[in-house]
């Protein structure tokens, strides 16, 4: 049996793009290997978010090749949207497919010849709803990602993405569905809604309160996550659903910030101030209760001060946000921000994303004591070895067992009896089903 292994860089969405070839790969007879070594063929699902991140993909290519002579190597993605020219600079790769086509990777394979030309597919990218051919073999699978959406029309400073995923399109709303049930057949619980920018999703007159509305009804699925969702993009209708515990859709959301700052969010060209975020803020945390808060933050943006850098600390400090993912600024070229001027030192770039980080550390730990003798409803999705069991609570605090009954893929009511940093320990109650 051929073997292929993946390298996936990047977003969740390039996850889920991921795991969808592969269950392609498997439909024609491949077998997918975690090994490192002696794949048959290697796909690198890229990315180009930063000029740092088409750098790692070269070197990613390079390595792969070198530790699995003889492969077949299939560069994918972003990066390959962008600049496939580059990539074939490399040498030695055999398939590249841009944006539009990477999906159809299984089938351009058969396209490649042994010491042939490399096949290159990269091309103007659809502006219309699409459909995904998802074959469901996710047995045995806890979480997974379900694509919804892709592409951006918001074009913020600093960011490539609609240039390299093209424009806001949504999935069909019926596809959409249709694979949510065959993962709830196939046993997935919980589903989490992947997407570029999530709230513009809109198909066929309906929008994503009403997609929200009709996975709740799909048999065997027991919770819907929202992945990440820009702030302006989310009705405040969707609090209703997220503090019903009789419904699926749970009380977790994960909003980017980038800067606490309103001349650096205009400079970014973000389409909210910081008064407008917090109070979305502060709106869900009174109508959800146990709601769990996420966001990213870009650190030293050209032009920020230590004025401005304080005022996005400060806002995190107060806020009712829980964790963050911390980026310190990186220019992509080809972005408004490359004729932006006040670019900062990497030093002041790195010790300012080292507050956050720290402060991010303080209050995720801060979050997880606050959970100290409640009880919480878990999904365990795996055993880290000495039947300590680990999973997610609704709102997404991070738990861990002990338990000699396995848990793999059971929602769980548990006790939380202390912490470890970021992790709520606990003990188990009575198992739900
Ligand atoms: S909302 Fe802004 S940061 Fe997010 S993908 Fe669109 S352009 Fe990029």
């Amino acid at each position: 049996m051929l073997t292929a292994s993946f390298y996936t860089l990047g977003c969740r969405l390039n996850q889920t793009e991921s795991a969808l070839i592969a269950q392609s790969l498997k439909a024609k007879g491949y077998e997918i290997t975690e090994a490192k070594t002696g794949a048959d063929l290697c796909v690198i699902n890229s990315c180009t978010v930063t000029g740092p991140s088409d750098l790692k993909c070269r070197q990613l290519i390079r390595q792969v090749q070198k530790q699995n002579p003889g492969a077949k190597v299939a560069v994918i993605g972003c990066y390959s949207q962008m600049a496939s020219e580059e990539i074939l600079a490399i040498g030695g790769v055999d398939l590249v497919l841009g944006t539009e086509d990477k999906l159809k990777l299984a089938q351009y394979l058969d396209l490649v010849e042994p010491g042939g030309e490399p096949v290159v597919r990269v091309g103007a990218i659809g502006k219309g709803a699409f459909s995904l051919d998802a074959p469901v073999q996710h047995r045995g699978l806890t979480r997974a990602n379900l694509k919804i959406q892709d592409g951006c029309d918001f074009l913020c400073s600093f960011c490539i993405i609609p240039q390299a995923r093209g424009r806001s399109r949504s999935r069909l709303f019926e596809d959409t569905l249709a694979e949510a049930r065959s993962l709830g057949a196939a046993g997935v619980k919980e589903l989490v809604l992947t997407g570029v920018n999530l709230g513009c999703y809109e198909e066929g007159g309906k929008g994503f309160l009403d997609l929200l509305a009709a996975l709740e009804t799909v048999p065997g699925v027991e919770r819907i996550r929202i992945s990440s969702i820009e702030p302006t993009t989310l009705g405040t209708q969707v609090f209703g659903p997220m503090a019903d515990r009789g419904a699926k859709l749970v009380p977790h959301l994960h909003l980017p910030l980038q800067s606490g700052s309103d001349r650096v969010l205009k400079a970014m060209r973000r389409r909210y101030d910081q008064a407008e975020y917090l109070a979305f803020l502060e709106q869900a945390v009174r109508e959800v209760p146990d709601l769990g808060v996420g966001t990213d933050v870009i650190v030293g943006f050209p032009g920020e001060t230590d004025r401005e850098f304080q005022d996005t600390y400060d806002l995190l400090a107060r806020s009712a946000v829980q964790y963050f993912h911390v980026f310190p600024f990186a220019l992509r070229p080809g972005t408004k921000a490359e004729s932006m001027e006040g670019f900062l030192s990497p030093q002041v770039i790195t010790e300012r994303a080292l507050a956050l980080r720290e402060l991010g550390d303080q209050k995720q730990e801060a979050f997880a004591r606050s959970y100290l003798g409640r009880e919480v409803r878990v999904l365990f999705e795996h055993n880290g070895g000495g039947n300590r069991w680990s999973g997610y609570a609704d709102n997404y605090l991070r738990v861990q067992l002990h338990s000699e009954q396995a848990l793999g893929n059971q929602l769980v009511q548990v006790k939380i009896t202390g912490n470890q940093d970021s992790l709520a320990l606990g003990e188990l109650m009575a198992p739900e089903g």
